[in-house]
């Protein structure tokens, strides 16, 4: 096999793919054509290559030739794996666009609903909607989220690993165990001060503590409308594009990074980020809105872009576009915990008592990370083959109810799922941004976003791209690896 003709096809068809993804959501084209840039590249992922690229793999030396092995065979798979499931998944996504739900005799899109239940002052109508949309969930997608679980089990096995579990460990290099009981951990550290933490935050936005707050008053309780006036829109653009500034960046990357913030029809209500070739071409999809979430998603989508228009371009493809997401995550989730930094809230939109801003946010913070974690440990029993189908969704709902002291609905027990341990990427991320903030705060103060020292630093970082890993850049910064202690702190 010839590994240069692999990288420079696997990089043409990464850049199609997310330009078909930039140019659906952007509103820019209808049609979603993953299939034929499936198709155009069907040999990237036969399982004859997954198979010399695993033995390869196993036989490189240790270092940058193996690093680079196991990021081209996590493609791979991924890849094989896709293109096994591709049809359920076109499927799925054709059901939850047009599927409706009938709430008070009115129809409701399955993807608007969680969306005007956030906006939703009436509780009661709040888990009416809820309620639809779970019979819903159950009824139409399950079956076929099972279907998709099953195939990707069977899958994992018949290449030669134990579990999807084993083989998701193996490709991403995480150790899941030692994961696990670090969030279990922060769990039992947390539990004490969980209650004191939420209950206010809680009673102020939905007007109900942890005693009688309902799974289906939480969208209201994220979305933290009384908030709003704090993040005007006609500051969105101009605050990220000063925080960037104050750090000695420029918002655009001379040029890689086109910021797209047209108003069209058919355009993502969400920012995102689509990394079509890093670092030459890297779309930030802006939606022209205010409010508290959406200045935290283009801090956070603009993290992401800043990460990848930033990375060396002398880097193989694998390091630019592969490795460890961990590590751009933890750059997004630098910038979008921004909206809870007094220091930033006063500098960039002017807020003098930001206490109950961040009160709201360290709740949601808490809730979030015990939810993650939790998450965690039902994926670990799902994929690891260590509980039956049949008792997943109690498993499930009786984890989560735990975790997040509100009673969960078994129902989600298949979509709440994210793809190859994604959900430790993220946990993981937010130990690896947690540290990261503490070196910055800790070397150029808690104005750090207003330091071009800082700055260079962050950029030294985003030109490894994803190289290394996120415990490995930790300990480069000069901590012990990852810790999720310092969540807890
Ligand atoms: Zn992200």
């Amino acid at each position: 096999m010839n590994l240069d003709a692999y990288r420079a096809a696997a990089e043409s068809f990464t850049a199609e793919l997310s330009l078909e993804y930039y140019r659906h959501y952007a509103g820019l084209q209808q049609e979603l054509g993953i299939e034929p840039v499936y198709d155009r590249h069907a040999a990237l992922f036969e399982r004859a290559t997954v198979e010399t690229l695993r033995e390869a793999a196993a036989h490189a030396p240790a270092g940058d030739e193996r690093r680079a092995l196991c990021a081209l065979l996590d493609f791979a798979v991924d890849g094989y794996l896709g293109r096994a499931t591709k049809r359920l998944d076109a499927e799925l996504a054709r059901r939850e666009t047009e599927l409706a739900l009938e709430v008070d005799g009115e129809r409701l899109g399955f993807r608007e609903s969680p969306v005007v239940q956030a906006n939703e002052p009436d509780p009661d109508r709040r888990a009416r909607i809820e309620a639809a949309r779970l019979e819903m969930t159950a009824r139409e997608l399950n079956p076929l989220r099972r279907e998709v679980l099953e195939l990707q089990h069977a899958l994992a096995r018949d290449l030669g690993w134990r579990s999807y579990r084993a083989m998701s460990e193996d490709l991403k290099g995480f150790d899941l165990d030692a994961l696990a009981a670090q969030t279990a951990a922060f769990a039992a550290a947390t539990d004490a001060t969980y209650v004191d933490a939420v209950d206010p935050a809680l009673r102020a936005t939905v007007g109900t503590g942890l005693d009688g707050v309902r799974r289906s008053d939480l969208p209201r309780f994220f979305r933290f409308a009384a908030a709003d006036s704090a993040f005007p829109a006609e500051r969105l653009v101009p605050a990220f594009e000063e925080t960037l500034t104050g750090l000695g960046i420029d918002p655009g990357a001379n040029g890689r990074i086109v910021v797209d913030v047209e108003t069209r029809p058919g355009k993502s209500p969400r920012a995102f980020c689509a990394p079509v070739r890093v670092p030459w071409e890297v779309y930030l999809v802006v939606p022209p809105m205010g409010g508290r979430d959406d200045f935290a998603a283009l801090l956070h989508e603009g993290g992401h872009a800043q990460h990848f228009a930033g990375v060396d371009p002398a880097l193989p493809f694998e390091f630019r576009h592969l490795g460890d997401n961990s590590i751009t995550e933890g750059y997004a989730f630098l910038f979008d915990h921004l909206v809870e930094d007094p220091e930033w809230l006063e500098r960039r939109l002017g807020v003098r008592e930001p206490q109950e801003l961040i009160a709201h946010a360290r709740a949601q913070r808490l809730m979030m990370l015990r939810r993650y974690g939790a998450k965690l440990a039902y994926e670990l029993a799902l994929h690891g083959g260590g509980a039956a189908l049949h008792e997943l969704p109690e498993r499930y709902a009786a984890g989560l109810t735990e975790a997040v002291r509100v009673q969960w609905p078994p129902e989600l027990h298949l979509v709440d799922v994210d793809p190859g341990f994604y959900t430790a990427a993220y946990l993981r991320a937010w130990a690896f941004e947690s540290q990261l903030r503490a070196v910055l705060r800790e070397r150029f103060g808690a104005a750090w976003f207003e330091s071009p020292e800082a700055g260079a630093l962050l950029r030294d970082l985003w030109a490894q791209g994803q190289r290394c890993d996120a415990g490995e850049l930790v300990s480069a910064l000069g901590g012990a690896g990852l810790d999720f202690a310092a969540l807890a702190a």
